[in-house]
């Protein structure tokens, strides 16, 4: 027999979904040896998730392709809801946007999963040179850990050993539902069984066709059944519900005004419906079907769901108005099942990312987002760690940072879906009906969250903030020992008074500001790439009054000299600089210290790092000092996460100097 061939890897990432993208796109941008693998043959081209929440598209612009997305995407600006009057007829009862005003620059849109993926294909590609392809038809079939190595973070300890199966291309290929010739997505759904088993045991026995991999780390970012998640023996805890929901991606004919509009209709007893007007004329329908109920094993018989069913029970939902199509792009249904995993990590060596650990009705938009942001909490820190520059106890904080977003995220879908399940109440008197200002009320303050832009990660080392990591409601074993600048030394606060809306463990938010070299407006956020850096952001207040300048040059004195940054300026921690004296008034070589706009001997001097918080010719003036709650003549220092999330916040002071080098003294592995 041919010998099995071996090899390493740093990741290997399991499973291409919108989690294992993200988290290979943080492999090329950091140049991680990595690997992803997927069991299926090809890619999804239809269906499946399409709502991009505003924290999603701040991501992809950080990586430089939220544009691709924006202008594909068909833009979703205002919520009609529709109710039952008092004949029983439904018409609308409000309008809201869709999503709360101001809060980000971008508002949410809507585009299948599959054009999203894409997106990020490219990107990797891209940015490892074409050394990272998702590798598919291949999954793993078992996987082997030396505990005694997990401690061992050094560059030699590979503790992980994964045996991987090549599938040929029909093996690999997922069986079509109904013999309907529209695509579906049942097989992906939670109505279907998963085939991962049934892969292994058809190609196994065959020559040739496995392989062994030694790897450092490893991400299973493979769905809701995740294989990965069952080989730790960790759990998804929760409930199915009773509610079964159809999808239809069709071109709707119909007299309904709204059909263009974000929609919740509730009849008066057909059920629920929600309209999701998306790109090329196509509508998403999400529909309630109530004549289907789950039989004794609590799961739903899918042979009996079909796309006339499920267009019918929207006409009865609808009705009176008429709703018809020709065209069927995609289709599925599912079960509500509303799950957190246990735990996201083993031994900080095997993480479990996105569907892996999460799963909640699809209606809010929301799996797909938190999905790719687990992935992108967890991909720059595990390639900082494999690269030797941060301590790898930062990967303890991707459980207690993302599990509490998870179990928000539950919380939040069983709240929304019940009052989106529900019938809507005939009266004051009735109780089991559901109250539909309740319902607008649910979802206004659902927005917030929903745009993914509340996160709030808590105290850790990589958060200066009051509290420690036992508080932060997650009930996982997270000490404080391990995971934050230890009690024992000195832990480093943040002093959240000198930005009051620069908040402590939330992301980075943005104004408009000019680049002081060349006057172009920029959302400062814009600046904040993903590109594996943290970024220390000086504010430099007003640099033309004499004692604003000393103090900013006393504290460019102590960065340029300091033993434990010095070295990592602008490789690992770039600089940006927002002052806030005229633009015109000031001369970037003259009046802001070098290392601010770094000189390198081949390109000259760094226009692209010193910003200014004035008005501008063309896109009027962002008054980002007052946004930011900054005070304009002394300004501050925030430490910025290489994911744009705040790590600190200190004044432009001597004290503010010893925060910023506390803060890296306990990231950075040569801070010890
Ligand atoms: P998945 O997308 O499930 O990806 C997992 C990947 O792993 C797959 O490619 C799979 O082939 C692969 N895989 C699985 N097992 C193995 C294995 N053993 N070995 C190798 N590879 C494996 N989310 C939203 O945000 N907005 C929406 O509007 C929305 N609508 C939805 C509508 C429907 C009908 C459905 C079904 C889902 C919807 N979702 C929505 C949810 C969204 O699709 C998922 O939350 C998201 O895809 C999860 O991403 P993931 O990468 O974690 O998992």
């Amino acid at each position: 027999a041919a010998e099995t061939p071996e090899s390493k890897c740093d990741v290997i990432i399991i499973g291409a979904g919108p989690a294992g993208l993200m988290m290979a796109a943080w492999m090329a941008r950091c140049g991680i040896d990595a690997r992803v693998v997927d069991k299926r043959s090809t890619k999804i081209f239809s269906g499946q998730a399409d709502g991009l929440q505003l924290r999603s598209l701040e991501i992809f612009d950080s990586f430089g392709f939220a544009d691709r997305a924006w202008k594909e995407a068909n833009h979703m600006i205002e919520m009609c809801m529709w109710n039952p009057g008092t004949d029983g007829v439904i018409r609308r009862s409000d309008r809201v946007p869709d999503v709360p005003v101001g809060l980000s620059r971008f508002t949410q849109i809507v585009l299948h999963q599959g054009r999203i993926e894409r997106f990020f294909l490219e990107h990797i590609k891209k940015h490892s040179k074409d050394s990272l392809r998702v590798e598919r038809a291949v999954l793993p079939e078992s996987l082997s850990i030396s505990e005694d190595l997990c401690d061992d973070h050094s560059s030699s300890s590979y503790p992980l050993t994964v045996t991987l199966r090549h599938l040929t291309e029909d093996e690999a290929a997922p069986a079509q539902s109904n013999g309907s010739e529209v695509r579906d997505g049942l097989f992906r759904s939670n109505l279907a069984e998963d085939d991962t088993d049934e892969l292994i045991k058809k190609s196994q026995g065959k020559e040739g066709t496995s392989e062994v991999v030694r790897a450092k780390y490893m991400v299973g970012c493979d769905g809701a059944h995740s294989w990965t998640r069952r080989q730790l023996g960790f759990q998804l805890e929760g409930e199915p519900t009773d509610f079964i929901w159809g999808v239809l991606d069709v071109i709707p004919i119909t007299d309904f005004p709204d059909i263009r509009m974000r929609c919740a209709v509730h009849s008066a007893s057909s059920g629920s419906l929600m309209v999701i007007p998306r790109e090329n004329k196509l509508v998403r329908l999400y529909i309630q079907l109530t004549e289907i109920k789950p039989d004794a094993s609590g799961r739903a018989d899918r042979s009996q769901i079909t796309p006339q069913t499920i267009i019918k029970a929207a006409q009865k939902i609808i009705a009176p108005y008429k709703l018809t199509y020709e065209y069927c792009d995609w289709w599925t249904a599912y079960q509500i099942g509303q799950r957190v995993g246990t735990n996201f990590d083993y031994k900080n060596r095997v993480f479990l990312a996105g569907d892996a650990v999460h799963t909640h009705s699809p209606k809010a938009g929301q799996g797909m987002n938190v999905s790719m942001q687990d992935a992108y909490n967890l991909g720059w820190k595990l390639g900082l760690v494999v690269k030797g520059i941060a301590k790898p106890e930062i990967l303890k904080t991707y459980q207690s940072e993302r599990r509490r977003v998870a179990q928000d995220l539950i919380d939040f879908d069983h709240k929304f879906s019940r009052l989106f399940s529900g019938r809507p109440a005939k009266d004051v008197m009735d109780e089991s009906g559901v109250n539909m200002s309740d319902f607008k009320d649910a979802f206004l303050k659902g927005n917030l969250f929903a745009s993914g832009l509340s996160v709030d990660y808590g105290a850790s080392m990589l958060v200066a903030k009051e509290g420690d990591a036992a508080e932060q409601g997650d009930g996982t074993d997270v000490s404080l020992s391990t995971v934050s600048i230890s009690a024992s030394k000195t832990r480093v606060m943040g002093h959240q008074d000198v930005a009051t809306n620069i908040k402590l463990g939330m992301r980075f938010p943005s104004y408009k500001v000019l680049n002081q070299a060349d006057a172009r407006p920029w959302h400062f956020q814009e600046r904040l790439r993903s590109d594996g850096r943290f970024r220390l952001v000086v504010f430099a207040g007003n640099v033309l009054s004499a004692a604003q300048k000393s103090r900013l040059d006393a504290f460019c004195a102590s960065l340029a000299s300091s033993t434990l940054l010095a070295p990592h300026l602008h490789t690992h921690v770039a600089v940006l600089t927002l002052h806030s004296a005229k633009r015109v008034d000031v001369e970037l070589l003259r009046d802001l210290p070098d290392v601010l706009h770094p000189y390198d001997g081949k390109t000259g001097w760094d226009y692209d790092s010193v910003f200014v918080d004035d008005v501008s010719y063309h896109e009027g003036y962002g008054d980002a000092y007052a946004g930011y709650g900054v005070q304009r003549e002394t300004g501050c220092v925030v430490v910025c996460r290489p994911d744009q999330y705040v790590g600190f916040v200190g004044g432009l002071d001597e004290e503010g100097w010893r925060g910023v080098e506390g803060y890296f003294r306990g990231v950075l592995r040569d801070g010890e």
